[in-house]
């Protein structure tokens, strides 16, 4: 099912180069008082279908004999190595899992934002998408309900997908979704004739809350691994450095519990204080991100984004950011 599409950016070709859909090395920014059109090299913004992703992988697991694919319920997991699905019982060394067992429960401290949008695709009768210019996030939209922004990523002159996104306490009606994209699309595209080809909706959570990586057996992965970027809720490119650590223990080591997280602690701190500014409304999202774009080379801002800057360079991404919110929102992560 083409349920959703990965974007994401990286400076080499990766794993998954032969099912990137469209690729760009430019991207515009907009927001209240700025429109910045970006150039991402050495980076590329890529974009990755669903069902080419699910395919792709299949395949490359139906070539080996060693795996069987069970479909069903999982109706338990145990730290002991044992999986239920649909009343027969499996058994492993280990249990790789991505489904969020236990609901967290937030401590006072914590807080679950939520990262909500919902995409269309579609086809324009006259051309309107830069085919090589992706809008890789678009503010000029109304703020009222949360943090928002559009993003647009052209799969031709006349074709693309465009989702609406929030960062909110709670989630929106269904139709107000659709009315967010109608409004930007006939605001900003400057058209109304157009056919919804396909439609996507997500949830992504944004928190503070740790998920734990490991439980006896049990490595959690994904998601409900903890691998959700707190401050952007970009998942794809940190799922992939967690496999890659894990394979590489696995194969080293003979066991998956890896000595340390693939980002450096320093990095949950800074998410967790962003985090802290956009949940409390200390700060618009538009301000932040339009001074991180402003102020600062794209890509200081997606090395940063990819928990891989050095100090020096996050020290000069933070001096570009609101001192005193931000020294206030820091203090409360101590
Ligand atoms: C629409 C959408 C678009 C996204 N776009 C981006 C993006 O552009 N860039 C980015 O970095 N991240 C993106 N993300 C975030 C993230 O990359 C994805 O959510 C990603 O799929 C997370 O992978 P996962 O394996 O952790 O979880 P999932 O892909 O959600 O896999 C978990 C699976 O477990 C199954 N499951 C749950 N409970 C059970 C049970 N009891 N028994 C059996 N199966 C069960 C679920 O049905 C699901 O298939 C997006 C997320 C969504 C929803």
């Amino acid at each position: 099912m083409n349920d959703r599409t990965w974007c994401f950016w990286e400076t080499n070709p990766g794993l998954f180069e032969s099912i990137v859909y469209r690729q760009w090395h430019q991207a515009w920014y907009y927001g209240e008082k700025i429109s910045r059109l970006l150039q991402l090299s050495p980076y590329e913004y890529k974009l990755i279908r669903g069902i080419d992703f699910y395919n792709y992988c299949f395949g490359v697991i139906g070539k080996h004999k060693n795996f069987e694919i069970v479909y069903g319920e999982v109706e338990k997991i145990d730290t002991n190595g044992a999986i239920v699905v649909n009343g027969k019982t499996f058994r492993g060394d280990y249990i790789f899992n991505s489904i969020q067992i236990e609901r967290p429960v937030l401590k006072p401290s914590q807080y679950n934002l939520l990262q909500h949008f919902k995409g269309w695709i579609i086809e324009t009768d006259f051309p309107v998408f830069e085919t090589d210019k992706p809008v890789l996030m678009d503010f000029r939209v109304k703020q009222e309900q949360g943090t928002a922004f559009v993003y647009i990523m052209p799969f031709s002159a006349t074709q693309a997908l465009i989702e609406f996104t929030l960062f909110g306490n709670h989630l929106l009606e269904r139709n107000q979704y659709n009315e967010g994209l109608k409004k930007y699309i006939s605001q900003f595209l400057k058209t109304d004739s157009y056919k919804i080809l396909d439609e996507e909706f997500g949830v992504i959570p944004m928190t503070n809350y740790r998920s734990p990586s490991k439980k006896d057996k049990i490595i959690n992965i994904g998601t409900a691994g903890g691998q959700t970027k707190a401050s952007s809720g970009y998942t794809f490119q940190f799922i992939q450095k967690h496999s890659v650590a894990l394979v590489q223990q696995l194969v080293s080591f003979g066991n998956p519990f890896l000595k340390k997280p693939i980002s450096a602690p320093r990095f949950r701190f800074y998410d967790n204080t962003l985090l802290y500014i956009l949940s409390h409304n200390k700060l618009p999202g538009e301000k932040i991100f339009s001074l991180l774009f402003k102020k600062n080379k794209p890509q200081q801002v997606l090395r940063f984004l990819d928990n891989e800057s050095s100090i020096k360079d996050e020290l000069k991404i933070i001096s570009t950011l609101p001192t005193i919110p931000f020294l206030k929102a820091a203090l409360k992560q101590i």
